[in-house]
């Protein structure tokens, strides 16, 4: 496998998420200084600041794969299932460099969460 290739790719997407998260880290702050104290103005604020949270959120976990998945490619693991220690499909690798699970182990996963009753990030 071309490791090489993969973490050019995860060191791309780690800078890439990086600015993004620095982004919204700056529009918060820029929120949280309301000017109008106006009744629908602080439902919007607050909607949007929820909003840009989840985003974050999910920013934020992604980052934590990608950062996980360069650690593995150090560690020579990059591309084995964390949990069944199977090789991951490479098209799945392709499409999501930072996969630590195989496809079967992911929708596992997956399901296990939706019984759970949502997202245990
Ligand atoms: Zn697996």
């Amino acid at each position: 496998m071309d490791v090489k290739n993969f973490r050019t790719l995860l060191l791309d997407k780690k800078q890439e998420l990086e600015q993004q998260m620095a982004q919204i880290e700056k529009d918060s702050h820029q929120r949280n200084t309301p000017e109008v104290q106006d009744g629908v103005d602080l439902a919007t604020a607050s909607e949007e600041r929820s909003s840009a949270w989840g985003q974050a959120t999910r920013e934020w976990s992604v980052y934590t794969q990608v950062r996980n998945a360069l650690a593995r490619i150090d560690q020579g693991s990059f591309g084995d299932c964390l949990d069944c220690g199977r090789a991951i499909e490479p098209g799945r690798l392709e499409a999501v460099p930072w996969a630590a699970y195989c496809l079967k182990d992911q929708e596992k996963r997956e399901q296990a969460e939706r019984l759970a009753g949502g997202p245990n990030i």
